[in-house]
């Protein structure tokens, strides 16, 4: 006899709209273009999304020295790219279509705008996370200090006016402790008017922690080099579910574990594709009786345009 499981589901989880848009980019421009298309880095943060635009003819490198045929198209990620990264493209007149997520341009252009204005600028993220080389690179080397934590803080000292910028994926809570440690360093220290951390990472921590603590386990679909499902499964943890692990591509569903629960959640990371957490509920399914509540904390309707090359 199969034992009976609820699962909460997260609502929002998955896509968001720079996701939903960079994917759509790189069809499209395969479309109008015809294939291959070079594709700088991995267009969202999935294995599964890369592996499925590689079979319509999408070819992935790392850098620009890697293209061989300067008369096709690359598009740029989604995380965005330092400044040098257009200009290489231009040099060796490649064409080029940006897909970095508007939020993410948003940070670009303020921080080139804080630089202007005289301001020493501190980013608060992850070190190596192509957003935080991207956003880094808007501005001369060495413009910008990287903040990841709040030891990070001890060391920083400026001679003029500070302000500060985030990486958009990061956990609203632990930022929120860096900020005020920061404020309480420097008191006349700016900030974004509206915040950094981007709606859809907000949205996707907000519902984890509503579920988390009434589960006994709780898991994320998504991959290792997300940042923003890592910060989920974080979410998942401090909110009082121990027993929070992330599903990356490859990794079996632990259903021995999950044979033992009552109650679970489930949620996905902003680059993980919807068939990959109804996949997770359907091996669940074949060994327990199984009742989903999807638990909505917010709805969103966030639409982002094509760059103009595209319409
Ligand atoms: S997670 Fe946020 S910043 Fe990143 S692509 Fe999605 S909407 Fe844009």
């Amino acid at each position: 006899m199969k034992n009976d499981i609820k699962i909460y589901l997260a609502a929002p989880r998955g896509f968001c709209a720079g996701v939903d848009r960079a994917i759509e980019i790189v069809k499209k421009t395969l479309e109008k273009y015809g294939s291959p298309v070079y594709v700088r880095h991995e267009i969202v943060h999935n294995k599964n999304v890369v592996e499925s635009l590689k079979k319509l003819g999408a070819i992935f490198v790392e850098e620009i020295s890697e293209i061989s045929d300067f008369s096709r198209p690359v598009i740029f990620s989604a995380h965005g790219v330092p400044k040098a990264v257009p200009e290489q493209a231009k040099l060796k007149k490649i064409f080029y279509i940006d897909a970095t997520c508007p939020l993410v341009s948003k940070v670009h252009r303020e921080t080139e705008q804080l630089f202007k204005k005289g301001f020493d600028i501190v980013l608060i993220g992850h070190k190596n996370h192509p957003e935080v080389i991207g956003t880094m690179g808007q501005l001369p080397n060495g413009s910008i200090k990287l903040v990841e934590n709040l030891r990070d803080i001890e060391n920083l000292k400026f001679s003029k006016s500070v302000a500060y910028v985030t990486q958009t994926t990061l956990s609203v809570d632990d930022t929120k402790e860096i900020i005020d440690a920061l404020k309480k360093k420097f008191p006349d220290i700016k900030g974004p008017i509206k915040e950094d951390i981007c709606y859809a990472t907000t949205n996707r921590q907000s519902a984890v922690k509503r579920i988390a603590p009434d589960c006994e386990m709780f898991f994320v679909i998504g991959s290792r080099n997300s940042s923003n499902s890592a910060r989920l499964v974080e979410v998942a943890k401090k909110s009082g579910c121990k027993h929070s692990e992330l599903i990356f591509y490859g990794k079996k569903v632990p259903i021995d574990k999950i044979k033992n629960c009552k109650i679970i959640g489930l949620s996905s990371g902003a680059s993980a594709p919807e068939e990959l957490v109804q996949n997770f509920i359907n091996e669940i399914k074949q060994k327990m009786n199984v009742s989903i509540e999807e638990v909505i904390t917010a709805n969103e309707k966030v639409v982002f345009k094509l760059p103009k090359e595209l319409n």
